[in-house]
């Protein structure tokens, strides 16, 4: 018989217990206007989203996906173009860059932060190359500042999937705020999710906010003037409302879970696991605490066996996805993802964990390797 899972992964529960009435207060303010679309509420969150990213502007969109998607078109990018991106991502990454026309091309990893590696990344640039779009992966901040120079001198956009890294510091600066545009995800488990999908873009180039602003709704300015191809891809207005209470508590969560990233690293201390790092001047958020773990997929499985959930995120890299098999990859063409994918696990973290099923998940890891 299966045993129960105590400890999840993730969980989104016990943050709702404790702002439900909050949040009750935010749905309820909006139901009686009935504006449920692009009202005022949106409006608000954008400004403050913006003002947290420390960006000028911020764009709601119906999801992290179709941020990448619009920002994606936005940066001018189409068919026949190439985007450059991580193997180790979500597949949304990916497919938002297909979405457009263009073909993702893949740049191994930083064998320590599971990052774009920057010192791969000159070799993989094309007459073709519209775009680089690195991933803050479980919320490491990429090594931005010689991606960015590199863009520069090549004359690329640089769009960052921060998916995972609401509120991470890179030199002092936000995530968000580093490349040209920024696109973000509020899945519901995401260091800051809604209640149901959301998404948002971040910049600071008011021809970039234009033209998201544009996509995002039916390609128009002008209400039934539709000057291209657009969307219908909005931030709903409910979801707007409970991420404005989300957010006030978003800097105190992310507090939340680096105590327990802390914790978990000087508990795992002489195991034959590889503990997560800070590489340089950066704030990691954990949105995920990932190791690498040696008979990764027992150590799952006798975690379960516990009553304590993990993940392998991601399982099977993209470019070696049945989606992906017309770019003709075959294992061994990304050697440090390939080689991280068979041993990460991603440990239970969320910021309403307690120190005794953090000191519990550390117990049972060390009874497994002893
Ligand atoms: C979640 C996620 C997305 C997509 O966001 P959705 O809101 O689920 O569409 C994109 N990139 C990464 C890295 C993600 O983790």
């Amino acid at each position: 018989m299966a045993v129960e899972i105590r400890i999840p992964a993730e969980d989104i529960t016990r943050e709702y217990q404790r702002i439900k009435d909050e949040v009750a207060e935010a749905i309820a303010e909006v139901l009686p206007t009935c504006k449920f679309v692009l009202g005022p509420k949106l409006a608000l969150f954008e400004e403050e989203y913006a003002a947290y990213c420390e960006t000028d502007y911020c764009v709601g969109i119906s999801n992290g996906t179709e941020a990448l998607h619009l920002a994606l078109l936005a940066c001018g990018v189409g068919e026949g173009d190439e985007v450059i991106t991580v193997p180790n991502t979500y597949i949304a990454t990916a497919f938002a860059i297909s979405y457009t026309g263009a073909t993702p091309v893949f740049v191994d990893v930083d064998p320590v932060t599971f990052n774009l590696d920057v010192a791969q990344l000159e070799r993989r640039i094309t007459a073709k190359t519209k775009v680089i779009l690195p991933v803050h992966l479980y919320g490491h901040p990429v090594d931005m500042d010689p991606l960015l120079e590199i863009a520069r001198q090549r004359g690329l956009r640089v769009v960052e999937d921060a998916a995972h890294a609401h509120g991470a510091l890179y030199k002092g600066r936000k995530v968000g705020s580093l490349g040209d545009i920024a696109c973000f995800s509020f899945y519901p488990r995401k260091v800051m999710g809604c209640y149901g999908d959301g998404g948002a873009v971040t910049t600071s180039d008011a021809e970039l906010l234009d033209r998201v602003r544009m996509l995002r709704y039916m390609g128009q300015h002008q209400k039934y003037l539709h000057e291209v191809i657009g969307f219908q891809q909005r931030l709903d207005e409910l979801q707007a409302a409970v991420l404005r209470v989300k957010l006030r508590y978003l800097d105190e969560s992310i507090a939340a879970r680096r105590r327990w990233a802390e914790m978990y690293t000087e508990m795992l201390q002489g195991l034959p696991v590889v503990t997560p790092v800070e590489v340089g001047d950066v704030k990691h958020v954990y949105y995920q605490y990932t190791i690498r773990a040696p008979r990764r997929d027992e150590l799952k499985a006798y975690l379960a066996g516990r009553g304590i959930g993990s993940q392998d995120m991601y399982p099977l890299e993209v470019p070696y996805q049945p989606a992906y098999a017309h770019l003709g990859h075959t294992m061994g063409d990304f050697p440090e993802a390939d080689a991280h994918v068979k041993e990460i696990l991603c440990l239970p973290m969320f910021p309403e964990l307690t120190e005794d099923e953090v000191q519990f998940v550390a117990e049972t890891i060390r009874e497994f390797y002893s």
